[in-house]
């Protein structure tokens, strides 16, 4: 890696961005006056910077979406020719890769029916909340309306979606929130919120739900939205009873189930979808980020075909079609690239690779638990894995913020760049991301946790000294 100063123009973009464009996520008072990092290249597992740093980036672009890597020219083609023939028209119309990616999508969600776009996960959900309250009103008095998710699971940035959101810290500043959104329990082993273990539990967690439904009444419950694997939240995999609890408890009270891969979809986590994982059929999956690999901005609510032929029966003259448009969900990038990238995914076959490497990563990631008394829980499922850092493994206590962050950045310097999930709470906010992209070599695992291994060993020494 170099890091000697950059060219002229480097140096001017840099100063331009620090000028002009409000960061993500970002406390501007450190970043202007620290080292900011101004991507400009990217080619497979790797990433360039202004100033000529190169990175393995085990992020998949920071937030887990560029599943295919980076540089894939046989998109930026597709997507190239398709905006040159017919660049637009609203969704109120077809076009012929909408068609295309919705039967290929369906493909690998064999028990579903309907694919309806949008641009983004938040709104993908937020199409899906508003399905379910026409429904409540179509077919009854409005009153089955209510949603109900999970106390650390993220589904987005809008304020239905952020209403739908556990995780408290990230709401906080944000409120007063939609009516009709109420949470249960997480279900982190690690972190039972019942003080429980697993095996003498009776899988308490998902039974919430069912506690839950039963405060609010039946009657005015229509869906619950869950991650298949938490991910902002904490990297939480269920365990294998959860989800057919789950299941049983929306059957019994008539409760659509709703899952969010927006994350898990489209191959991180070894199969074509995170709850295929799992013995669970949803009536409502929404997916964004990995969907085309951040090549173009799509996301795609899909629904079971008798949730679809709920709203056909209406008659027209009530409320009997989904009266819901997003703009740009009429530009053929989005699933022009989305096609291409899940034909790279098949071709490439990745989802065999993902299992394999992911394997790999995960016996890693025990290892180190072994050897670095910091690292409390290893969690994760194909390449998406979390370790959660604590300074003292029998209380499981989080380690300081800053101590998370120093890992981040050691490893950073190292030239890989790992995430880290959401900040500033007093659980959970110390878990360590990886997400690499699912194109990963053994090389590339074995560089990450290579990586890890010296970041942590440095981590471990300024934790002993502040103890
Ligand atoms: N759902 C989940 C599970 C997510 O992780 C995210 C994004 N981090 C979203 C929804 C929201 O997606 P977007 O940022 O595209 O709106």
């Amino acid at each position: 890696t170099n890091t000697d100063s950059g060219s002229n123009l480097d140096q001017d973009i840099i100063q331009t961005d620090r000028e002009t464009v409000w960061h993500h996520l970002t406390q501007h008072t450190q970043f202007e006056t620290s080292d900011p990092m101004v991507i400009v290249r990217g080619e497979g597992m790797r990433v360039t910077d202004a100033r000529g740093r190169e990175f393995l980036d085990a992020t998949s672009g920071g937030v887990w979406s560029v599943n295919v890597g980076y540089g894939r020219t046989e998109i930026a083609d597709a997507v190239r020719e398709q905006l040159v023939e017919m660049c637009y028209f609203a969704n109120t119309a077809g076009s012929i890769p909408g068609a295309k990616f919705a039967a290929k999508l369906l493909e690998k969600l064999p028990q579903m029916g309907r694919v309806y776009y949008s641009n983004s996960g938040s709104e993908a959900n937020e199409k899906a909340y508003k399905m379910v309250r026409q429904l409540a009103h179509m077919e009854g008095d409005g009153r089955k309306h209510k949603i109900i998710y999970r106390d650390r699971d993220y589904h987005g940035t809008t304020i239905g979606a952020l209403s739908s959101t556990g995780q408290f810290e990230r709401k906080e500043q944000y409120g007063p929130f939609a009516p009709g959104f109420v949470s249960f329990k997480h279900c982190c082993c690690y972190r039972c919120p019942f003080g429980k273990s697993y095996g003498n539990c009776d899988i308490e967690c998902a039974r919430d739900l069912e506690t839950v439904i039963q405060q609010e009444g039946p009657d005015t419950v229509g869906a619950v939205v869950l991650e298949p694997i938490t991910a902002g939240g904490g990297v939480i995999p269920p365990v294998p009873e959860y989800f057919p609890i789950i299941q049983q408890i929306c059957r019994k009270y008539d409760v659509l189930l709703h899952i969010d891969e927006v994350v898990c979809g489209l191959g991180r986590t070894g199969e074509w979808f995170g709850h295929q994982h799992y013995d669970v059929a949803p009536d409502i999956v929404t997916m964004a980020k990995g969907v085309a690999s951040g090549y173009a901005a799509i996301s795609c609510t899909v629904t079971t075909e008798s949730l679809f032929e709920r709203f056909k029966a209406q008659p027209q003259e009530r409320l009997g079609y989904f009266r819901d448009i997003s703009t740009f969900a009429g530009c053929t990038a989005g699933p022009a690239a989305g096609l291409v990238n899940v034909e790279i995914i098949e071709r490439e076959k990745l989802l065999h690779n993902v299992r394999e490497r992911g394997a790999q990563l995960m016996r890693g990631l025990e290892w180190l638990k072994q050897e670095h008394e910091l690292v409390g829980d290893v969690r994760g499922v194909g390449l998406f894995a979390g370790l959660e850092l604590v300074s003292d493994r029998d209380r499981r206590t989080p380690v300081a913020e800053q101590l998370a962050a120093a890992v981040a950045a050691h490893c950073a310097e190292a030239g890989v760049l790992i995430g880290r999930t959401n900040r500033s709470f007093k659980e959970f906010n110390n878990t360590l991301c990886l997400s690499p992209a699912l194109i990963a070599t053994a090389a590339d695992i074995d560089g990450i946790l290579h990586a890890l291994d010296q970041s942590l060993a440095r981590a471990s020494n300024k934790q002993a000294a502040i103890a």
